[in-house]
This record gives structure tokens, sequence and C-alpha cells, in this order.
């Protein structure tokens, strides 16, 4: 299914929460596509690349990055994402052919880390990245960024990840939603929350539920772009349907949320360089070049013996 990825931010009226919330259908897939993922490895990353994107439309310049890292010792190993303010996304999971047996008739996501850490990297320009790094609660990566927020960020929020994957092992729907607390919430603004989320519908079952609506009543007449708008539009209203008025979010605005790897030849270079003079002059004489794949999106660089031995030579510079 192609279709346009959309996030929103929202403000409840009262100023005492913020919804971000996006529909990432075609990032998740583009990624199973990349990485030839199993479906229980397919819902974890893209479950990790939903929180990325997320976390991107939260960071206010373009050139601010953040880095989601979960390792564990299940057979997932690692699962990393980066995310810019641009709303671009990238990730990987070491093991794409991770099987494990359903857990009652669901996906076993939080079997895959098993027992390891969430590491995130803010990166927004200043001097020093900002590292924060947690026991994994319980590898659904919903919870385990719920508890990141609490414990790093000193932040009340409820995280919310999910896909459904069709037979053929596509994604069908994948989205995302943080609603987080601002300081000082209106009394009731808690409470009036925790009533709605007990009864939350999987975020993903909502997605299509949403998609389907506005297909339904206006399909004929809409683009791709405002399907995608109206989409993550209608999601919030259903979702917020039941609280209190005083409480009702209002879409600040909408972004575009996309997959995209900005890795380069001039970027590979610096990975090469970074080996070492030792080490490159080993691949140029007893390997006669190299060839490196991008982890993130498995593109292939060559390097032949002479465009390694002109590195070695100084004679690129590569900038970054
Ligand atoms: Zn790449």
């Amino acid at each position: 299914m192609v279709s346009l990825d959309k996030a929103l931010i929202a403000l409840d009226k009262s100023g005492s929460y913020r919804v971000y919330l996006a529909v990432t259908t075609t990032i998740a897939e583009t990624a199973r596509e990349i990485h030839g993922t199993t479906p229980v490895a397919t819902a974890a990353l893209g479950r990790a690349l939903t929180a990325g994107a997320l976390m991107g439309i939260m960071m206010k310049q373009d050139s601010d990055k953040v880095t989601l890292q979960f390792k564990g010792d299940g057979p997932a190993r690692e699962i990393l994402v980066t995310a810019y303010g641009t709303c671009d996304v990238k990730g990987y999971v070491s093991n794409p052919d991770i099987d494990l047996p359903l857990v009652n008739g669901k996906l076993a996501v939080g079997d895959c880390l098993g027992i390891g850490q969430l590491t995130c990297i803010r990166d927004i320009g200043l001097k020093e990245p900002y590292l924060g790094r947690i026991d994994l609660v319980s590898g659904e990566i919903a919870d385990d960024l719920t508890a990141y927020f609490f414990i790093s960020d000193q932040k009340e929020s409820s995280v919310m990840l999910g896909e459904t994957i069709a037979e053929s092992g596509a994604v069908q729907f994948a989205a995302g939603m943080i609603i987080q607390m601002m300081p000082d919430p209106k009394e009731g603004a808690v409470d009036a929350l925790e009533a709605l989320l007990r009864d939350a519908p999987p975020i993903a079952k909502l997605a299509e539920e949403a998609r389907n609506d506005v297909l339904a009543s206006r399909g004929a007449v809409l683009t791709e772009e405002t399907l995608a708008r109206e989409t993550v539009r209608e999601m919030l209203d259903r979702f917020f349907a039941a609280i209190p008025a005083d409480f009702r979010p209002e879409p600040l605005e909408y972004r575009d949320v996309r997959w995209n790897c900005d890795c380069s030849r001039e970027r590979i270079e610096a990975v090469l360089l970074s080996l070492g003079r030792a080490e490159l002059a080993k691949l140029a004489e007893e390997d006669h070049g190299a060839e490196l794949t991008c982890q993130f999106c498995r593109s292939r660089y060559k390097f032949t013996q002479e465009e390694i031995l002109a590195l070695l030579k100084g004679e690129r510079n590569p900038k970054c």
C-alpha cells in the first residue's frame, strides 16, 4: 500500500498535555523491504522507527538528531534508529531473521530484545550530545520509551506504538502516539487521560479505522496529502472523543515523516579513514579493494585498490 506518512502535534485546551501522533506505515514497510525482516522483526523495528519519527517531530531544529539504541541479550541483539529534526528516519535490526513463536496469538516483540538497555543520544547542536540510558522494561519498545521519558527526562508520558501485518508479511498499518504532560497540568487532566488510556484501542487499529472512515466519507475527492492529514486528524478526534471538553486536544501542526538514509560515498570514505592507516593499507594490499554496505539502507559502496591508495595519500578530503 503506497501512502503518505503524516504526523501531527496537538495541545489540549487547558495546556496540560501535548500529543505527538504519527502514521508510519510507509516507513515501517520500507524498512521491511530493505532489511527483509521476519514479521516479529518487522514489528520491533517498525515500532522503534515510529518512536524515532515521533521524537523527530519533537525536535526544534532541522539539524537536531536523535539516536535510539535498543540492545539486549535476545535474538534481535540490537535495534538502532536515527531521526532528524527534518523527520527523516532510518534504522536497522542486527538480526532481521528473528523467528519466535506467537505469544497468545501475538508477535513476541518483547522477546526480541530480552534483557538489555535503551540508550538515547540527542544532538541538538550543543558542545556535547545528551546521552541517557535505562534498562529495558519489556522490550516492547513503547513501555521502554515511556520509562525513558520518565526516568531520564522526568516527563510523565504515555507511549503507544503498534502495527498490523498482512499474511504476506507486509506492513498494513503502523502508527504511534506519545501523550506528554506539560509542567503544572490543570487539575483533572491526569485523571481524564488515565480514564481514556484504560480503554485505549490498539494504535494501528485506530489508524486503520480512521483512514477507512475518511475514505468512506470523502474518498473520491481526496488527494494522498489530504487523506494522510485527515487520517491523523480523525485519529486524534476518535481517540480523545470521550475526554471532557476542557481537555480536548487541538492540532497545532502537521508534519511529513519519511524514511530516508543520508549515506553517501563521502561518508563511507570517512568510515574507511577511521579504520586507520594500517588497516587501510592492508585493505589495499591484501584485499585489493573493499566493499562496504550501509547498515541502514543496505546500499553498497565499492572501493578499488587505487581508490583506497588515494585515500591513504590524502588525495580525498571528506568533510564529514
Ligand atoms: Zn544508507
